[in-house]
């Protein structure tokens, strides 16, 4: 018998049909006597209905956000019809949504008298489609005579009040996952959680930033102090390049934590970036399966690194990107504009997504989203503005249209030429490399291109992670455990 948390992505509660099958999977586990924790996303669609009725709102467009709310409705309403038999039971299942709508609604309601949105009541907002996917799911596992109760995550995870991208406080959710949610296992009940929320100490509704849920489920899997956690989505596992990008992608049987944090936060939607922090250090193993083919083993997340006979096992691009470069003759030697200037942008809410200096120190170049990339570069020009002035600084230039490109393997430690055979591949194909950088765990290199190049690159560097995907299977290097 083993302790899961299994967390089922938008698509695989997105219609009545992808929930039956999760309740398939959920009764085969149980059925072999396993215990388990479910986290549930929001329908697929829904967080980004409640952000645009948030939007709505602000613009004062009531029809717009009453029309969201419809479409909630019938969302949810097909499922509960589909799925569950007893009348008494749909009743009951029904009253908590049009409750949870009507809330949605004075939300909306407040939001328009104000005409604003701030970041605080945009989380509680979106915070309606866990709430609903949750408590409908529920319904449908009792319906099937499984053991579920549903649980608002919020009364679990505590966070930092940075709304739309809160951090847990570890100690205090700790306390709350370990002691009263590992009671209710022990009761023999599944709790089907919602993903993706928390709340501060004082009680307000935060959420873990897009795709969070993944980050949820991690943190439930450490303090349950589970065998296994299963991130249950729409693709076989994590797969040597986004099959949306190049329909060659093949799955990974295997790739470490590390690779795993390096391909997530480069761009490899599959995992929120963040996944892998709460169960590192406690070794939890993680497995990335298919809802739609629960019989594909999947990809297995874990501590060891594995020798590939070839390094590169999978390429990333992130689109959407800017790429500030600050020059000036005058900057040799001048110590800490470097610092400053990523001060500046922190405190200009940009996360960097890539840093790269020259030797000669006459320049250096960073990676913010393109929407913040004018904000930054106001911030750093009036941070810098002395050595502007005095001529140490010339310019502070942006440059839009470009995207990351980032491979990984973590063969590449101790491997020499693995750059080399990246660049010279780039140079073969006449693509220009505008900048580059090395991950500081040697287990990536990303570099900046031309937006306009960005398939032919991927598809270039991504029949090397083939190549290593095919060595490794002719050799039998398969997962370490
Ligand atoms: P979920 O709703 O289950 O959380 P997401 O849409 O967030 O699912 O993530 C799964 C999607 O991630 C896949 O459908 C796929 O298109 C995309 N993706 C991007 N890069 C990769 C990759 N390297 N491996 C697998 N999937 C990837
Ligand atoms: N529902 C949230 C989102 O769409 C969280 C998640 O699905 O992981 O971003
Ligand atoms: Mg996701």
């Amino acid at each position: 018998m083993a302790r899961y948390t299994m967390k089922f992505g938008g698509t695989s509660v997105g219609s009545p049909e992808a929930i039956a099958q999760v309740v398939e999977i959920v009764k085969g586990f149980l059925a072999e006597g396993h215990e388990l924790a479910v986290v549930v996303s929001a329908m697929a669609g829904v967080t980004d209905m409640l952000l645009e009725s948030a939007t709505a709102a602000a613009a004062r467009d009531r029809a717009k956000y009453l029309a969201i709310s419809d479409v909630l409705r019938q969302m949810h309403s097909s499922v509960i019809e589909g799925l569950i038999d007893s009348e008494a039971d749909r009743a009951a299942i029904e009253t908590e949504m049009e409750e949870l709508l009507r809330s949605h609604l004075e939300l909306c309601e407040a939001v328009y008298i104000l005409g604003e949105v701030t970041p605080r009541i945009s989380d509680a907002l979106v915070s309606f489609g866990e709430r609903l996917s949750s408590r409908v799911i529920a319904a449908v596992m009792r319906a099937g005579a499984l053991p579920a109760r549903q649980f608002d995550s919020d009364a679990f995870i505590v966070t930092d009040n940075q709304f739309g991208d809160a951090e847990p406080i570890w100690d205090e959710t700790e306390a709350r996952v370990a002691g009263p949610l590992r009671q209710e296992l022990d009761a023999g009940l599944t709790p089907i959680i919602t993903g993706f929320i928390g709340a501060t100490p004082d009680g307000t509704i935060t959420t873990l930033g897009r795709g969070g849920s993944d980050y949820s489920a991690a943190i439930f899997a450490a303090y349950l102090d589970c065998d296994e956690l299963v991130i249950w989505t729409d693709v076989d596992g994590v797969m040597t390049t986004d099959p949306r990008l190049d329909e060659r992608a093949r799955v990974l049987p295997y790739v470490s934590y590390q690779e795993i944090g390096e391909l997530a936060f480069y761009g490899a939607k599959v995992l929120h970036p963040k996944t892998v922090q709460p169960i590192i250090n406690r070794g939890v193993p993680l497995r990335v399966r298919n809802t739609f083919n629960p019989d594909h083993s999947g990809t297995l997340v874990g501590a060891r690194t594995q020798a590939s006979a070839t390094v590169i096992k999978a390429v990333t691009g992130i689109r959407d990107v800017s790429m500030l470069t600050v020059s000036g003759r005058g900057m040799l030697g001048v110590p800490g504009i470097a610092g400053r200037t990523f001060l500046a942008s922190a405190n200009a809410g940009a996360n960097i997504l890539m840093i790269s200096q020259s030797s000669s120190e006459q320049s250096f170049c960073f990676t913010v989203v393109d929407p913040l990339a004018q904000a930054v570069k106001s911030a750093v020009e009036t941070e810098l503005q002395r050595e502007i002035q005095h001529n140490n600084v010339d310019s502070v230039d942006v440059l839009s249209d470009i995207v990351i490109i980032t491979v990984v393997g973590s063969g590449m430690r101790g491997t020499p030429g693995v750059a080399g055979r990246v660049f010279s591949l780039l140079g073969e194909n006449r693509i220009n490399v505008l900048a580059i950088a090395q991950g500081s765990s040697e287990c990536s290199i990303s570099f900046i291109i031309a937006e306009e190049d960005l398939e032919k690159a991927v598809g270039e560097l991504h029949s090397l992670a083939l190549e290593t995907v095919e060595n490794d299977r002719i050799n039998g290097v398969g997962s370490p455990y």
